[in-house]
């Protein structure tokens, strides 16, 4: 269990039972109760009743029964956890969670963890040697790049395809004065002191280039990059698609929580 009973015992007490169960059930108080057609079984007389006070539904024709939470998890079809996940957002409550237990919790920290990884390639830096222009800096912009004399990777390379488009939304026209198709050879040229190069972050750091240059974060704009998945339209999908297409969605939730 990822969320202290305490906080649990709070979301079942700020959560109005009558007005959740009313999103799903016509309710019409009865004496002390709120009666309706129940919203799990077919009926045309009602024999579905909520307990205000005491937060406990009942039916008597289905015997469905109980709290908002198990109300929420029968009718979304959501885990213990996700329920009270969704009864707090919509209580407007923070809950406190484990991090380190809940099967979701665990998934979403993975999620969250190759987001961060995949994110480090899209980062661009601007390597340079610490005495170049910028040299000095804690982080320089889009334009500031343009301004200075670039040995970049060759156009039909997707890496500098990325960063041309990234010029140009800062408004600089792409114009390195060097390109090759190899890392190396920008490394030895970025070395000179003459000229700087672009490159991803985590590239950067994993050829070793970060400990004798500067690599010096780009921003303004952000880079920021929309990730989907795309898959051939076709009914039925195939199984492995359609298991890729329930863990995109699944990382989808998680990640908007
Ligand atoms: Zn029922």
């Amino acid at each position: 269990m990822g969320i202290p009973d305490e906080d649990v015992a709070r979301v079942r007490a700020e959560t109005d039972i009558v007005s959740l169960i009313g999103e799903h059930a016509a309710l019409k108080r009865v004496g002390q109760r709120w009666q309706g057609l129940c919203p799990f079984h077919g009926e045309k007389t009602p024999s579905f009743s909520v307990n205000a006070e005491e937060g406990f539904y009942y039916c008597f024709g289905c015997l469905a029964k109980g709290d908002a939470i198990s109300f929420v998890r029968a009718m979304e079809h959501l885990d213990f956890v996700d329920a009270v996940r969704r009864l707090a957002d919509r209580a407007g409550i923070t809950i406190r969670e484990d991090a380190a237990s809940g099967r979701d919790s665990q998934r979403r920290k993975v999620f969250l963890d190759a987001m961060e990884r995949a994110t480090e390639w899209y980062h661009q830096r601007l390597l340079t040697s610490p005495d170049a222009m910028f040299g000095d800096r804690d982080s320089v912009s889009w334009k500031e790049v343009g301004q200075v004399p670039l040995c970049l990777l060759t156009p039909d390379m997707q890496n500098r395809r990325i960063i041309d488009a990234l010029l140009r939304s800062a408004g600089q026209e792409p114009s390195p004065t060097l390109e090759s198709n190899s890392m190396i050879v920008l490394y030895s040229h970025v070395r000179t002191g003459r000229w700087a190069s672009v490159m991803p972050a985590r590239l950067a750091a994993t050829l070793g280039l970060t400990d004798v240059l500067r690599a010096i974060p780009i921003v303004e704009p952000e880079a920021s990059h929309a990730i989907g998945l795309v898959v051939p339209a076709r009914q039925p999908m195939k199984p492995l698609t359609a298991a890729l297409v329930i863990e995109a969605r699944r990382a989808a939730q998680l990640l908007a929580d």
